[in-house]
């Protein structure tokens, strides 16, 4: 069974979200940025983080970015994914999202994009690997982003993907 082909559960694609969801369902990555001071944010949030201005602005992003961190997954327990392969899920950085940004203004979390890494071996997976989205149809209604090793990739300073 292809990954597109598992049952997935939906998206609520609610005011704030909506425009990702539609980003996707484009093949474009959008990330809300601030309309004050151009802090680009992930996931969608009413206020910034950064000046609390409740005014953004959506950005079509490149779909580069750096494994923050990741887990590889062996034992499926759900009974739709049982029988298939190592799963890697990993914590993506964007690039437009400033590497010190991350740790000094948000929590650990904010700006970080989950997904599944694909068209890669689990044991060659690292922090600072340099990783392109990739858009799954998985039907008319759903697009989900997931993560692939970039062309030429390359591994950054690992104490940049965690700044
Ligand atoms: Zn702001």
């Amino acid at each position: 069974m292809s990954v597109s082909a598992r049952p997935y559960v939906r998206p609520c694609k609610d005011p704030l979200s909506r425009p990702f969801w539609d980003g996707l369902t484009a093949h474009q990555l959008c990330l809300q940025s601030c309309a004050a001071c151009d802090t680009v944010r992930h996931p969608p949030a009413k206020h910034c983080p950064a000046c609390l201005s409740e005014e953004y602005n959506w950005t079509t992003a490149s779909g580069n970015g750096v494994v923050y961190s990741f887990a590889v997954i062996h034992n499926m327990i759900l009974p739709q994914w049982q029988g298939s392969g190592p799963l890697i899920i990993a914590q993506v950085r964007p690039v437009e999202v400033p590497a010190a940004s991350v740790l000094v203004r948000f929590n650990e979390a904010t700006n970080l994009i989950y997904g599944d890494l694909v068209n890669c071996d689990p044991s060659s997976v690292v922090v600072g690997l340099e990783v392109h989205g990739v858009f799954d149809d998985v039907d008319d209604g759903l697009t989900l982003l997931r993560w692939e090793p970039a062309p030429a990739a390359s591994v950054r300073d690992r104490s940049e993907s965690a700044r």
